[in-house]
């Protein structure tokens, strides 16, 4: 086939990125590092250094559709540093993945690993699909040719992948799976959350969730409130969500409203997690029509007066738009950058504590990270002991930063920026740049 006869990349998915009268997440993700490069007082060229990413790779994505059709889908991998160790970070398949998104998430990670004490650099990849509208075939497809795409930037010292938005333990076995067979070697430790007989963790699926309400738990700890006089309030109710809700609701708190795509649902009397777990998952994943609580909106369910709120659904809901209505003391960010950096303030003068994603979420990263460990030793632990260590990772990390907090007077979040820039500038101080 000639050069000029490829197929283009086509769009086929037209949706804007960033709302226009919002931040985009790159913006948020700037505005905060900036804040905290001006208390560490980094010098210019350091700060150009981590704003920049080191790599960001655009890949066509051809597909033979089950019609026999060619379509052709858009892919992303941004590495935005790699100073720690390889970077790392999931992948996403949506319909509305942009770079500018897809570099912000990326840049996210490596702060988040630093906070978290991970030895590993940020990276964020995505394709620009609707996964609801290809048969699983495609996804297939899609999935190792967008792999194969990137074999020179994949690999178990160099860039390591993992699941997010719309993307599971499957879409990562074949990961893993076309990288093995282009390498001709088992390579296991080249993509985490893996189906667990495949290499993955115990309790990786669960792991961002648990470390939600590990930090939560800190944070209630710290206001002098305990978890079973709380009442808790999740939106989004897949993996990070649902395990957040279900575990603050084994805790004694009462969760009074959950959502999903399909609406919201309150209940002031608490809802029976469990039940509305095996609700959805026998319902084709979806709360519609769950019968113990009353239909409110998303924006209304962010409203509600709550001990903790654990927005865990996705980017910029809480804004400059709905910041001063919202009634929580503690927010947890089960979520990445569901708080925009123009509402931080507003949040701030309303006392709302805000338990930022690059540490709330963290657990799932910090899990990837033991899953890395047990392929590279092909030795597996046991569930038991990866809570254990995730509990006390996370648990250390948030001591870290309340520490942070006192010394500077700042916020978890700016003190969570200036705790990871200055743990990534520090680390290329000794590394120095290479010439
Ligand atoms: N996608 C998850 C996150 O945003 C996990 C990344 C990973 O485990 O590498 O933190």
């Amino acid at each position: 086939m000639s050069k000029k006869s490829k197929p283009q990349p086509t769009a086929f998915y037209k949706e804007p990125g960033p709302k226009l009268d919002e931040e985009s997440p790159f913006e948020s993700m700037m505005e905060r590092f900036r804040f905290a490069a001006d208390i560490l007082e980094l010098d210019e060229g350091m700060f150009q250094y981590l704003a920049s990413p080191v790599k960001q790779v655009i890949v066509s994505v051809p597909v033979v559709m089950d019609n026999g059709k060619i379509q052709v889908f858009e892919g992303y991998r941004v590495i935005h540093d790699n100073v720690l160790g390889p970077s790392k970070g999931g992948i996403r398949f949506a319909p509305d993945v942009n770079l500018e998104e897809v570099k912000a998430l990326a840049a996210w990670m490596t702060w988040k690993c630093a906070v978290v004490n991970v030895p590993f650099g940020g990276a964020k990849g995505g394709i620009r699909c609707n996964p609801k509208e290809l048969s699983k075939s495609e996804l297939e497809r899609l999935t190792r040719r967008y792999t194969a795409n990137l074999l020179d930037v994949f690999g178990p010292d160099r860039d390591i992948p993992a699941p997010d938005m719309n993307t599971d333990e499957q879409v990562m076995a074949w990961i893993m799976d076309t990288y093995s067979m282009n390498s001709q070697r088992t390579e296991t430790a080249v993509v985490t959350g893996k189906p667990i007989i495949l290499g993955g963790s115990q309790g990786r699926k669960e792991a961002t969730g648990r470390g939600v309400v590990t930090v939560t738990l800190a944070a209630l700890n710290k206001l002098g409130i305990m978890p079973n006089k709380t009442e808790v309030v999740v939106q989004g109710f897949g993996n990070v969500g649902a395990v957040s809700a279900e575990l603050m609701h084994e805790q004694g708190a009462k969760v009074i409203a959950i959502s999903d795509i399909s609406g919201g649902y309150y209940n002031p009397d608490g809802i029976d997690i469990p039940k509305a777990i095996k609700y959805m998952n026998d319902n084709n994943r979806s709360l519609e029509g769950f019968p113990e609580a009353d239909k409110i909106t998303n924006e209304d369910l962010l409203e509600l007066k709550c001990d903790v709120l654990i927005p865990a659904a996705k980017e910029d809901q809480i804004s400059k738009h709905n910041a001063h209505k919202i009634n929580a003391k503690i927010i947890a960010e089960g979520a990445n950058g569901p708080v925009t950096a123009n509402a931080d303030s507003i949040l701030e003068e309303n006392g709302v504590m805000v338990i930022p994603d690059i540490l709330a979420n963290a657990g799932g990263v910090t899990v990837s990270y033991f899953e890395w460990v047990q392929d590279r030793q092909g030795y597996f632990w046991t569930e038991e002991r990866v809570n254990r260590r995730l509990n006390r990772m996370m648990r250390n990390a948030f001591d870290n930063l309340y520490q942070v907090c006192d010394e500077h007077k700042i916020t978890m979040r700016q003190a969570a920026y200036v705790y990871a820039i200055n743990r990534v500038a520090e680390t290329l101080k000794l590394r120095g740049i290479y010439a």
